[in-house]
């Protein structure tokens, strides 16, 4: 079937009953963006900037990480790439840099991303700059992780626009605008948003942290992998939830956990209302076909039904509901 991906490459995700699913990837690092011409992809909805620290031998300076970003941009062209700003702290320890001391007990929930870089202002402030610099003439897209409280994506916004303001003041070039957003990763946070997206340009759901979060599962831990499906409903219900609130809102939200990446799983999501998605490069083929022979609104009547009952077997419906359907 990789012949058939391919040629669809041009092919643009709509569903039978024309909804355009906008298709993007997640990436990380430079060589990831020939991705897009691969795949033909919407643009890069996460692009993990982490990777470069992780796999650098000392602190990456503000230079390096600007050339990162523009040779991303340059590459991507036209197609919107979404930085997020790093994700590190936690397990993702940098030997080069001073944690503190204390081994953390439960590193997934400690001090990690928009955590660690709020306290940290200073690695923050140069990859503000970085990323500012970098997309001197074009739209940025920023995106924070691990946000848990409006209050975080204040902050790191602040931080950013004092940034734009001192490049300003120099009279360098800057982005012709700036779009923020926050992940949805921490369940907290999806209380909390009829006070967050009247502040946010865009959303994206991290089904990733989110399952492990909402369900007190450990992401990668073996005795609990197959335990909780992506496609449980209190998973769905969840998702459906931040869709709807946010679709009313008028916040544009994808998804961008490896659920999305997965053809069925990627069904369901549509089937809650979410249209964008940001899966890896190789799912881009099987999602887009999925995509094509998909009636949306019909898959949305009876998902609306089944998640209302609190069908336990939610799985096993959409597998013979795409069978049936000959999705
Ligand atoms: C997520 O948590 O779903 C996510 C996309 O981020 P990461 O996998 O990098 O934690
Ligand atoms: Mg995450």
């Amino acid at each position: 079937r990789r012949a058939e991906f391919a040629a669809m490459r041009d092919l643009p995700p709509v569903t039978l009953d024309g909804r355009r699913i906008t298709l993007m990837v997640n990436a990380g690092l430079r060589d990831d963006v020939s991705a897009l011409d691969v795949t033909g992809a919407d643009g890069i909805g996460l692009f993990r900037t982490e990777f470069q620290f992780l796999v650098s031998a000392t602190l990456p300076q503000r230079e390096r990480q600007q050339r990162l970003y523009r040779d991303v941009l340059e590459a991507a062209g036209d197609r919107p790439v979404i930085f997020r700003t790093v994700d590190i702290g936690g397990d993702k320890t940098l030997p080069y840099m001073n944690h503190d001391a204390h081994q953390e007990e439960n590193p997934a929930m400690g001090w990690r991303a928009i955590r660690l870089a709020l306290d940290r202002d200073a690695l923050m402030k140069a990859q503000a700059r970085a990323l500012l610099e970098a997309a001197a003439g074009r739209t940025l897209h920023v995106m924070f992780p691990m946000v848990s409280e409006p209050w975080e994506f204040d902050q790191a916004q602040a931080l950013f626009e004092t940034q734009r303001r001192w490049i300003a003041d120099r009279n360098r070039p800057l982005p012709t605008a700036v779009q923020y957003g926050t992940m949805l990763e921490v369940p907290a946070l999806a209380e909390m948003l009829d006070v967050l997206l009247p502040k946010l340009d865009f959303l994206s759901i991290g089904t990733n942290d989110l399952t492990q979060f909402l369900f007190a599962a450990d992401r990668s831990h073996p005795k609990l992998a197959e335990r909780f499906d992506w496609l449980s409903p209190a998973i769905l219900r969840f998702v459906a939830r931040v869709a709807e609130t946010a679709r009313a809102a008028g916040v544009p939200t994808a998804v961008c956990g490896e659920m999305g990446g997965r053809s069925l799983e990627s069904m369901a999501l549509i089937g809650l209302g979410i249209e964008r998605l940001s899966i890896t490069p190789a799912a881009i083929g099987p999602v887009k076909a999925m995509v094509r022979t998909l009636d949306a609104a019909r898959l949305r009547a009876d998902m609306a039904r089944w998640l209302a009952e609190g069908a336990p077997d939610m799985r096993a419906r959409l597998t013979a509901w795409a069978d049936e359907q000959g999705v």
